[in-house]
């Protein structure tokens, strides 16, 4: 029998191995900013155009390499940082797999400008695919630059599976935040398309924080130190009252290496228990510190994830430490002018409903009498059904029971007709509201469960969720003042200024023209702020915030790219945000507003995230009920 079995070329194992380390353009971006690190330098730039699809440069001002070495790095398993199997334990360097550079040059179009500094002269080398195509001695500054152009450009599904420009460069962001913040002492810059976009000097961790995400970040920060035997901690928590509901500004550095564990996040959201709303997530830049012998960060190609030797020791002490610092930070004098946090409701208790005081409900009283008596006895009175009426609701609804059977007759009488309006539902077999059958101003509505409106009509009744019905107007609302230029906007008396993340001030950015086209008027654009001296005319001042975080966090699969999608978006998240939830307790005018405004919606079925907007319920139905 002939043997089957080959051993690959080079080439084509190069482009396996590329596979699980080069993912996207952020990939290269990490491995080059790592590689460069690890090399010394004290100043590294990086170039990137078009969210890295067409270009990626780092140049730094490290060690350089040799000709010999400039040509050895692109081979497989080829690295200077480790030589026995035993330094995998006493490792201090981001890389030592020395799969990187072969990768990243087996899947783009590589150029290496390299020199030592005790050198004259440097190396020039091209490698495409690779192939050496040349190798050259020529002059250069010390250091090492790498360009990786066409990335994929010989593995099209690869290239073709690449999201927008926005998701990309948003991971490059990532990469790069992650690596400035571990490394506060080095100068790094960022260009992309030519622009600036960070410029770090070098200085310290807090410093670097809060140039990265911000000025107001310094404010929200408390400090977290901690030194024991198995580990040290340094680093910043968020206050509490300054979490978000997206998680974002979440670090964990492990040697200077970023890391993700699940395990280290529960630890520090289990030491703010009953601090945080429900949802809420903190901000967090923590630095441990431990022996490099009692980790393993072998087991992940991109080296994020990280196994340790005394996993359960790590949390409590991480835990604890943080515990210390928020209740250090809660007992210390505050220095926020504006409220002082020790006179703050614990969330736990800010989120628990107070209970209503018991009512004597006076069964005899009828809210309607006046219109019509009653011709129900007393004693004859159907008692209320249990599940129809918490026990918790507002005497309103107690009290009003007995008013279903009178409003309905009267609701029945009076009904005539919503001009021609069609309505489908599913247990419908014909239109439920034929011409003449429902009135504009329907007469009576009630609100059950705080959560749904229930509408009489002459063939039976609506049900209609009040909170997705209000999606439905608010966000057919939003989409024509958008599409159509007619947004009403308030003045503010004094402008609103408010702070955001670099990250979120490009996405802000992106969609400022959309925003304006919804009644925000933006008096200017800042590096960190924005500053808003309007707003639409449905929202309310102390809402804006809350609106503009909730897109925020909508849209973290990027900005869409046309503007039809975009105003789609805005309009979706505002609605959402803005939309009367369940629970609010509604009075009679704005139930009927609700319903009146659902069915002059163009499409009153659904919510804006399709779901039925109203239920129908027949006498018809109602009757076999009762027959069984
Ligand atoms: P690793 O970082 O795991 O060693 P790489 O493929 O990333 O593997 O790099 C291979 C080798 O190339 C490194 O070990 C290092 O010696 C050298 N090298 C890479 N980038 C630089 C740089 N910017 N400056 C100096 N040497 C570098
Ligand atoms: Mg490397």
């Amino acid at each position: 029998m002939s043997s089957i079995i080959q051993l690959l070329p080079d080439h084509v194992a190069n482009q396996i191995a590329a596979g699980e380390v080069v993912q996207r353009p952020a990939s290269v971006v990490k491995e080059l900013l790592e590689n460069a690190v690890d090399a010394k330098a004290t100043d590294i730039k990086l170039i990137v155009k078009d969210a890295g699809k067409t270009l990626i440069q780092v140049v730094d001002n490290g060690l350089g390499m040799s000709v010999t070495d400039a040509r050895l790095c692109f081979e497989r398993h080829a690295t200077s940082k480790i030589r026995q199997a035993e330094d995998l334990f006493k490792l201090h360097t981001k890389g030592f797999r020395g799969e990187a550079l072969a990768s990243i040059a087996a899947i783009a179009h590589v150029e290496l400008k390299t020199k030592q500094d005790q050198e004259e002269l440097g190396t020039h080398l091209i490698i495409e695919g690779s192939k050496f195509l040349s190798q050259e001695v020529a002059v250069i500054p010390k250091g090492t630059s790498f360009s990786v152009k066409n990335l994929f450009f010989n593995i099209p599904a690869r290239r073709n599976f690449l999201k927008s420009d926005t998701i990309e460069f948003r991971h490059i962001m990532d990469e790069f935040q992650r690596v400035a913040l571990a490394h506060p002492n080095i100068h790094f810059a960022f260009y992309h398309n030519g622009n600036e976009v960070y410029i770090l000097p070098a200085s310290n961790s807090r410093q670097r924080i809060v140039t990265i995400f911000s000025g107001k970040t310094n404010e929200k920060l408390v400090p977290v130190q901690e030194e024991t035997d198995i580990l040290t901690i340094d680093g910043f928590v968020g206050k509490p009252e300054f979490s978000k509901k997206s998680k974002g500004e979440q670090f964990f550095f492990v040697n200077d290496r970023y890391i993700k564990s699940g395990y280290l996040h529960h630890a520090l959201m289990n030491a703010y228990e009953g601090l945080l709303k429900e949802g809420a997530q903190p901000s967090y830049f923590l630095f441990l510190n431990v022996p490099p012998n009692t980790i393993d960060i072998n087991i992940h190609p991109t080296k994020t994830e990280i196994k340790f030797d005394d996993e359960q020791a790590l949390y409590a002490i991480l835990r604890s430490s943080i515990k210390h610092s928020l209740g250090q930070f809660n007992v210390a004098p505050v220095l926020d002018f504006d409220r002082d946090s020790n006179l703050d409701t614990p969330y736990h208790y800010k989120n628990t409903e107070a209970p209503y005081p018991t009512i004597q409900v006076d069964g005899n009283y009828n809210p309607f009498a006046d219109e019509k008596p009653t011709k129900l006895h007393n004693s004859e009175k159907p008692k209320p059904r249990k599940e129809s009426f918490n026990e918790n609701n507002h005497a309103k609804q107690s009290a009003s029971w007995e008013s279903l059977y009178v409003g309905l007759k009267d609701a029945a009488d009076s009904i005539s007709e919503v001009g021609g309006m069609q309505f489908e539902s599913e247990d419908l077999t014909a239109p439920l509201f034929g011409d003449n059958e429902i009135e504009q101003q329907v007469n009576k509505t009630y609100q059950i469960h705080r959560k749904y409106i229930v509408n009489p009509i002459k063939s039976g009744m609506v049900i209609v969720d009040q909170q997705r019905a209000h999606q439905r107007i608010l966000y057919e609302q939003f989409l024509t003042n958008m599409t159509v230029l007619h947004a009403s906007s308030q003045q503010l008396l004094f402008p609103l200024h408010l702070y955001f993340s670099t990250n979120e001030m490009a996405l802000i950015r992106e969609l400022q023209l959309a925003l304006s086209n919804t009644g925000f008027v933006f008096e200017s654009t800042n590096e960190d702020n924005i500053v808003i001296s309007g707003i639409p005319a449905n929202v309310t001042e102390s809402e804006v915030n809350a609106v503009l975080e909730q897109l925020l966090r909508d849209l973290q699969d990027g900005v869409p790219e046309n503007s039809f999608s975009q105003n789609d978006t805005i309009a979706k998240s505002m609605a959402k945000s803005l939309a009367v939830k369940n629970g609010t307790y509604l009075t009679e005018v704005a139930q009927e507003n609700l319903v009146n405004g659902l069915f002059a919606c163009k499409e009153p079925n659904v919510s804006p995230f399709q779901k039925p907007t109203f239920i129908t319920m027949r006498v018809e139905d109602l009757d076999k009920k009762f027959a069984l």
